[in-house]
């Protein structure tokens, strides 16, 4: 990609009215741009790394269930049948304009915050005997929660990704099994988007759902919005709510829990019967007799991913992003050199790497401060003295020292 044709541009102020390290710094580089409160655009740099957090999830998810796309429209009976439509209070309704103008009273339409009243009429239509049970939908969609005061930028959206699945099962033997295979698939997805290390599985309430334990895995990150107690023993979280129930850690007994700041990035959760019963979900079993079907969810914010992930690895400078989700793996500098510097965009391109090529006529030193700012993980930079070696200069973003490299070993060098 030319830098000269994306068509945003960076900034050195953050927009006043931006509080949180992620807005600010994804504003400034031109990844994200505020449409009001607690709703943001992807611009083309904040897209690409959105799509690659999605990918990783979805190869993993792959692994698990099936993908398929629910709307974000859906009729208020199905939140009346479950009892939410009352007790959700972050629910949106939505009504069509003309119906507002005619101030006739016709049916609203509620945008779905979660989609359990979605899918499991679905799943109703579809597994209805021993035989088709288990199996796991997924999807990666949009929500929509009027959230108080947003004010963490991508941290807490109005309007925001979440990849959702949800598990149906004969029994409650099954769905704990399938829910102890979702720990792994969610570990390997953090571990793949580079944060696997500062990621806790927590030990949470059942909320409103069941009287027993769910799992929220918990992202160290100074400014999140969670606290949770840490067992360095088993790497384990316990959460705030728990934590007053018990006051050590609950797989080893270790006393010594340490607090750390958090965000929650995945939310583990057995539905049990809650919604089969509130759609009247029952499955036919061996012996031709109908039975609940147990249900489990599992979301992951790939939006507040972004958000967490970009205020995580964060310098002085600007934005450091881990190589698997990097919006370009190189931003490659053309100081004065242009010819030079298009013939070896053009190899590192046909060689599959992704370059962001900074072509623009500006001096070094605001070439310097928007790569550093952006947050490839490879710096290249091309002048009349890197060119009198035959090379280029090579500079991780994480580094402070750089490297003369022969233009002939670029590739080898990246690889
Ligand atoms: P929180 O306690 O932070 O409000 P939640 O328990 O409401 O989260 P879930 O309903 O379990 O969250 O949603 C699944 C995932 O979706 C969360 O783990 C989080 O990663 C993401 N998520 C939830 N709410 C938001 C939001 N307002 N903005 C961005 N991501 C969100
Ligand atoms: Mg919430």
């Amino acid at each position: 990609m030319l830098q000269s044709k994306l068509f945003t541009k960076t900034t050195k102020e953050a927009p006043a009215d931006e509080q949180s390290l992620n807005a600010q710094l994804l504003t400034r580089a031109g990844f994200v741009h505020k449409t009001m409160a607690g709703v943001y655009t992807f611009l083309p740099l904040g897209l690409r790394v959105l799509r690659k957090i999605e990918d990783i999830i979805r190869e993993e998810m792959d692994k698990v269930g099936q993908e398929m796309l629910m709307p974000s429209l859906a009729p208020e009976i199905n939140w009346e049948i479950s009892g939410r439509k009352d007790t959700l209070s972050v629910l949106f309704a939505a009504k069509a304009a003309n119906d507002l103008s005619t101030k006739t009273n016709n049916s609203s339409y509620i945008l779905n915050p979660t989609h359990e009243e979605i899918i499991t009429p679905i799943a109703q239509k579809y597994g209805l005997s021993y035989k088709d049970l288990p199996f796991a939908i997924y999807q990666i969609q949009t929500k929509f929660r009027n959230e108080a005061r947003p004010k963490s930028g991508l941290l807490r959206g109005r309007e925001f990704g979440m990849k959702d699945l949800y598990s149906f099962h004969t029994d409650e033997k099954d769905l704990r099994r399938f829910y102890e295979e979702m720990k792994d698939s969610y570990t390997e997805v953090f571990n793949r988007l580079g944060i696997g290390h500062d990621t806790y599985i927590t030990i949470a309430s059942g909320g409103d759902f069941t009287k027993d334990y769910s799992h929220e895995f918990q992202t160290e990150c100074v400014t999140g919005e969670d606290e949770v107690h840490i067992c360095d023993e088993c790497h384990l979280g316990i959460n705030k709510e728990v934590l007053a129930k018990q006051s050590s850690c609950p797989a080893c007994g270790n006393k010594k829990l340490r607090m750390i700041k958090a965000s929650e990035v995945g939310n583990i959760f057995p539905l049990n019967t809650k919604f089969s019963q509130a759609f009247n979900y029952y499955y036919t079993d061996l012996k031709g007799q109908p039975q609940i079907v147990y249900m489990g969810s599992y979301g992951i914010g790939p939006s507040r991913l972004l958000g967490v992930i970009a205020e995580k690895f964060a310098d002085s400078k600007g934005l450091v992003w881990p190589k698997a989700i990097a919006p370009f793996k190189v931003h490659l500098l053309s100081l004065q050199k242009d010819k030079e510097a298009e013939a070896i965009y053009q190899k590192l391109t046909k060689a599959g790497v992704e370059v962001l090529f900074d072509d623009r006529d500006l001096g070094a030193g605001e070439k310097f401060a928007d790569a550093d700012l952006i947050g490839c993980p490879y710096r290249l930079v091309v002048s009349a003295k890197t060119l009198d070696q035959d090379s280029v200069e090579l500079k991780e973003r994480t580094e402070t020292k750089s490297t003369l490299v022969k233009i002939s070993q670029i590739i080898k060098e990246l690889k």
